[in-house]
């Protein structure tokens, strides 16, 4: 399988994809066609765990890894997750499911990826016959950054730097990340929020400046963000694995579709169940949720991405994003692969922060996806009815999707499709909130606040949460936007 850029250019091979993250021309790598799943490798997977399930659909996409190595990468990737399904399903009512992604070390849906995205990026070294040593660099809202410095720590050969906005991600989120461990990690918090965080860390990967000055120290630099292939081809796995429980355990027919409410922020994890439609995959729509920043929802009701708007922070800061980079992938597709227009739309996107499809796009889009959001006070309501009526607690994130899939319920009484929701983070990631959603006692400490809420929930509380009151801070230092690359050098000069 050859990958080809969103904007043109050289095709490239699967493991030049992973390692290089990016194109040269800024544009991010997608399969040159979708590989398909047949009914009879449907009815294989049934009888599969879900390593080995993941190990089937990446090969599909990364051929020239090798199967064995591939599928032992994935055992040893889940067996850190606390159970041994890293994507159970919960059935919280009648056709309405929870899909709980945050069993993992870090507690949130991006371990899925980033407990394997090591080995992806190692063995995509060692396939292109990469000898220097890779510095990873992530720009994170939050969940991304964790989940990257724990897969990434201690690794040989590599080194990874997280960004994150200095006020923009929550207090649980910037303990988790502070107080990393690990010889080859560093954490910079960067003035500003993520948009900006993000816009500083891609215009290193662009600076050829950059990328020389680090060649000549025998340095190549990788991304741990969404854009990565790598990162995607793992959550594309879930949908399936979902798909095949929902088979298993008789609540579907083999063949039958189902819908998807995914929260959204980077348009990466939705994006991954959209790959999985294109694949066979038996989805009927997906329904993107956002929280106030619902540039997703309006964009699917306009087909005008319109970034000149107020930027709001939220309680779900994962999602708290303006410029979701893998919508490019989806335009990609709608306008019919066509790399110009695409290039054309994403810049008019950087340089005016406003780009327009067609009416024939935005149909072929509206055909699959539909968007929604909830704001403050609705995701808050849709938590607590869930918690009153099932006993069922989520997170902020999920709770807007949850919000979003109400509003479809109430709109479609007769619909009979199943629901899946994406569950995308433990709710003790983000105590406080979801302490006031079910109960509406306010407290000012995290730590009280996963106390009052297991008093509340009986819900087990992760260690890797409760235990972080006693890390030491390792990681303090707030710097510009303007002088990311400065702290890169001294990073690796160190
Ligand atoms: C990253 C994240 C999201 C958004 O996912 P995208 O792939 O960026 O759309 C939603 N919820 C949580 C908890 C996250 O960490």
């Amino acid at each position: 399988m050859k990958f080809v850029s969103t904007r043109g250019g050289e095709k490239v091979t699967g493991a030049q994809a992973v390692v290089t993250g990016l194109s040269a021309n800024g544009g991010l790598y997608v399969p040159e066609k979708f590989p398909q799943v047949t009914a009879a490798e449907m009815e294989a997977m049934l009888e599969m765990g879900y390593a080995e399930r993941a190990a089937k659909i990446i090969k599909k996409y990364l051929d020239e890894y090798d199967s064995a190595e591939l599928l032992s990468a994935c055992e040893s990737a889940y067996s850190k997750f606390e159970k041994s399904d890293p994507a159970p399903l919960v059935r919280i009512d009648d056709g309405v499911y929870m899909l709980e992604l945050w069993h993992g070390p870090t507690c949130a849906f991006k371990d899925v990826a980033l407990t394997l995205l090591p080995y992806l990026l190692r063995k995509g070294c060692d396939l292109c016959g990469i000898k220097e040593e890779i510095l990873v660099l992530v720009a994170t809202s939050g969940d991304t950054g964790k989940a990257a410095l724990e897969g990434f720590k201690d690794a040989d050969g590599v080194k990874i730097t997280v960004f994150y906005p200095s006020d923009g991600v929550s207090k649980m989120q910037k303990l988790q990340m502070c107080t990393q461990d690990g010889k080859n990690v560093n954490v910079v918090a960067v003035k500003g929020n993520f948009d900006d965080c993000q816009t500083a860390v891609k215009e290193i990967f662009a600076s050829e400046t950059c990328v020389n000055e680090l060649k000549r120290k025998n340095i190549v630099l990788s991304s741990a963000n969404s854009i990565n292939f790598g990162r995607l081809v793992p959550q594309i796995a879930y949908y399936f694995s979902a798909y095949c429980d929902l088979v298993s355990s008789e609540q579907i027919e083999m063949g039958e579709e189902v819908d998807f409410t995914v929260p959204t922020g980077n348009f990466g994890n939705v994006l991954a169940a959209y790959y999985a439609k294109k694949m066979g995959l038996p989805v009927r729509r997906l329904h993107c949720a956002s929280n106030e920043n619902k540039i997703i929802a309006d964009f699917l009701s306009t087909g005008v991405y319109d970034t000149r708007r107020e930027f709001y922070k939220t309680t779900a800061p994962s999602m708290d994003i303006l410029v979701s980079s893998n919508l490019e992938r989806l335009l990609f597709e709608v306008s019919g692969r066509n790399a110009k227009l695409t290039a054309q739309r994403m810049a008019q996107l950087k340089d005016n922060g406003v780009y327009e499809i067609t009416a024939e796009e935005l149909e072929k889009i509206r055909e699959t996806f539909d968007g929604g959001f909830a704001d403050e006070e609705t995701s808050v309501e849709a938590m607590y009815g869930v918690f009153e009526d099932a006993g069922y607690t989520m997170d902020p994130h999920t709770g807007c999707a949850m919000k979003v899939a109400i509003d479809w319920f109430e709109k479609h009484k007769k619909d009979e499709t199943k629901m899946v929701i994406v569950s995308t983070a433990n709710p003790y990631k983000f105590p406080q909130d979801v302490l006031y959603a079910v109960t509406g006692n306010d407290v000012k400490d995290s730590f009280k606040g996963i106390k009052r809420l297991h008093a509340a929930t009986a819900m087990a509380v992760p260690k890797c949460l409760s235990g972080l009151r006693d890390k030491p801070l390792r990681f303090t230092e707030v710097v510009d936007r303007k002088k990311l690359f400065e702290e890169i050098l001294a990073f690796v000069e160190k």
